[in-house]
């Protein structure tokens, strides 16, 4: 097949992973016989130095001729100053939303090789399955926003029609799993999680009785993602909670470097990115660790280029490398191997 897929490697340890993909989907093109034409825009930090918007126009143009995008990270000590008019993370959001992409997918699974490097004891570990399903163009990061020396504020606002739709993509995902979604919120103190608590309940008990419905604070949900993590199925979040409870969560892993995402909206087009940062502290020590980037690239062909077989052997692959006992070394104490090592084996496993 033929297909464009625009690459926005931004700052930090991003083109250093976003290297590594490329190595993993030059082997799928070999092995599997198609044509992905990867062109490369700035976004993030880089593009602010180099034309003052960290979402410049061309890139969003080629971002919006791409059947998808797949995206590094962005941000980092050069752009981080308060007083900034604009910042990496600032192009992060405006793409979102001007893509359209309000569903922020990330799985998070338990792989055996790697439960002795989680922080959390191996006997909570077993059999933790969890897909968070995260608002991604709403709430609190895109309210108003409104800031002088001496105060600030930031307006979280939900309609009832943004919290359906992301509602019923937990409802797709839950159907084809366990028919089962923990709905988080701040719903004792808070006018939109209240809103959203009342919109999720409605939905899901008048149109879908087969799935079971939870609902938890944040602040508990905090606490039982550590202690019962294996009781999740799909938890369905806001913007805000989502960005923090996954990151939690990511411990449950081992490392942060594991885990891949995709942002969707309507269509099959898609943004794929790792769910970590730009990671300044560790940016161009080749240290860094790919595979949360290189399965965010078998996100996008299982869900924007509809190539399940190829996703599953990029999956895979990883999964092999691990079994050799390849690892980076957020991912073990010993024998670890470099970023471009650990990109090449992985490449080299794709069957
Ligand atoms: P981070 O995720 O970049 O790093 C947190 C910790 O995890 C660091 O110790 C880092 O070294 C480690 N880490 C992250 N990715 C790793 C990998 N692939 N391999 C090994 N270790 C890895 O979060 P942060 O330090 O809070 O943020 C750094 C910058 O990234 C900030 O400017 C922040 O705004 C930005 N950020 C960007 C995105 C994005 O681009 N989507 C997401 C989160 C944070």
């Amino acid at each position: 097949m033929k297909a464009k897929v625009t690459l926005l490697s931004g700052d930090g340890i991003g083109p250093e992973i976003c290297q590594e993909a490329l190595k993993v989907l030059s082997a799928i093109e070999d092995k599997y016989d198609h044509e992905i034409e990867v062109r490369e825009a700035l976004f993030g930090g880089i593009a602010i130095d180099q034309t003052g918007s960290p979402y410049p126009d061309q890139t969003r143009v080629l971002c919006k001729e791409s059947d998808a995008v797949l995206l590094g990270a962005v941000g980092g000590p050069k752009w981080s100053d308060p007083k900034s008019e604009t910042r990496p993370e600032k192009g992060l959001l405006d793409m979102r939303s001007d893509l359209g992409v309000y569903a922020n997918i990330r799985h998070i699974k338990t792989y055996p090789q790697l439960i002795e490097n989680s922080p959390i004891k191996n006997k909570y570990l077993e059999n933790v399955d969890i897909v968070f399903v995260r608002e991604l163009i709403g709430g609190i990061y895109f309210g108003q926003k409104e800031r002088n020396e001496n105060d600030a504020m930031d307006v979280c606002q939900y309609t009832k029609d943004e919290i359906i739709r992301i509602t019923q993509v937990a409802i797709e995902l839950a159907s084809a799993r366990k028919n089962k979604i923990t709905s988080v919120d701040k719903a004792n103190v808070m006018a939109t999680s209240q809103l959203w608590r009342s919109v999720t309940t409605d939905l899901i008990e008048s149109q879908f009785k087969d799935i079971e419905l939870e609902h938890i604070l944040v602040d508990a949900a905090t606490m039982h993602l550590l202690s019962r993590p294996s009781d999740f199925d799909v938890i369905l979040a806001d913007n805000l909670f989502g960005d923090i409870l996954t990151d939690e969560a990511s411990m449950l892993t081992g490392s942060i470097g594991m885990i891949p995402s995709a942002s969707l909206g309507n269509e099959s087009f898609g943004v794929y990115e790792p769910i970590h940062g730009s990671a300044p502290d560790i940016q161009n020590q080749g240290i860094a660790n790919p595979c949360g980037m290189i399965l965010s690239l078998a996100l996008l062909l299982r869900h924007s280029l509809k190539l399940e077989t190829e996703a599953s052997a990029i999956e895979s692959a990883v999964n092999e490398t691990l079994n050799q006992g390849i690892y980076t070394a957020d991912l073990s104490n010993k024998d670890v191997v470099d970023t471009a090592t650990m990109g090449s084996a992985i490449a080299s496993n794709i069957l």
